[in-house]
């Protein structure tokens, strides 16, 4: 496993932070240091999957999407909630540890970037303010981790997770998730029964369009 230091200083010389920061410049942005780390991580561990294998994504686009979504990163104490996105303004749990903390921060970047206001409604690729939240976490975690891993140069590890469906003791999830193990188990049926690959579904939740190719497929 990479170590904290050694990505940060990958980033910090490959001019990536001072991009990301140069982006925001012009915007009255109050993003703490750490997170335009965290940001540039993102959105490096994005360039790291190749094209066609990974999430159809080009990394440079991505990161101009940003000034424009995100405004305001910070931390306070939410309890058991790991972070939340209201809007363009990410908060994460300041009780969290760097790994979490990461992990989690993913998650919430990539709710930023998927989730936007039409008609004052919520929208995503899989979610339109009433239904579809259940999957929206799902492949919100998915990406998440798959990123997380990237950077970390660690795995996913597919395994058997009991007692991860609260209520229901019978179902155990096979998944490489640390959250949201149901969800995703059903998003990886979506995939297998629709023939799309499980990377080009998650791709989609980045997409404007992502609702109307999701329905021709
Ligand atoms: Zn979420």
């Amino acid at each position: 496993m990479k170590s904290r230091t050694q990505r940060e200083q990958e980033l910090l010389n490959s001019g990536l932070v001072d991009s990301i920061k140069e982006l925001f410049q012009n915007t009255n942005a109050n993003i703490p240091e750490k997170y335009y780390l965290l940001i540039a991580d993102y959105i490096d561990s994005i360039g790291q999957l190749d094209f066609e294998g990974g999430l159809y994504l080009d990394p440079i686009n991505v990161a101009r999407m940003l000034p424009n979504l995100l405004n305001t990163i910070s931390e306070e104490n939410l309890g058991g909630i790991h972070g939340k996105t209201d809007g363009n303004k990410i908060t994460m749990n300041s009780t969290l540890d760097y790994e979490t903390n990461k992990l989690y921060f993913f998650h919430e970047i990539t709710h930023a970037l998927q989730t936007r206001y039409v008609n004052n409604q919520e929208e995503c690729s899989f979610y339109n303010g009433k239904t579809g939240m259940f999957l929206t976490e799902g492949a919100t975690q998915y990406t998440a981790e798959i990123l997380y891993h990237l950077s970390n140069e660690t795995n996913l590890q597919y395994r058997e997770q009991p007692n991860t469906v609260r209520g229901h003791a019978e179902h155990t999830p096979y998944s490489p998730l640390s959250e949201y193990q149901l969800n995703g188990s059903i998003l990886m049926l979506l995939s297998g029964s629709l023939g799309v690959p499980i990377n080009q579904l998650l791709a989609l939740g980045f997409r404007k369009d992502g609702r109307q190719l999701k329905r021709n497929v």
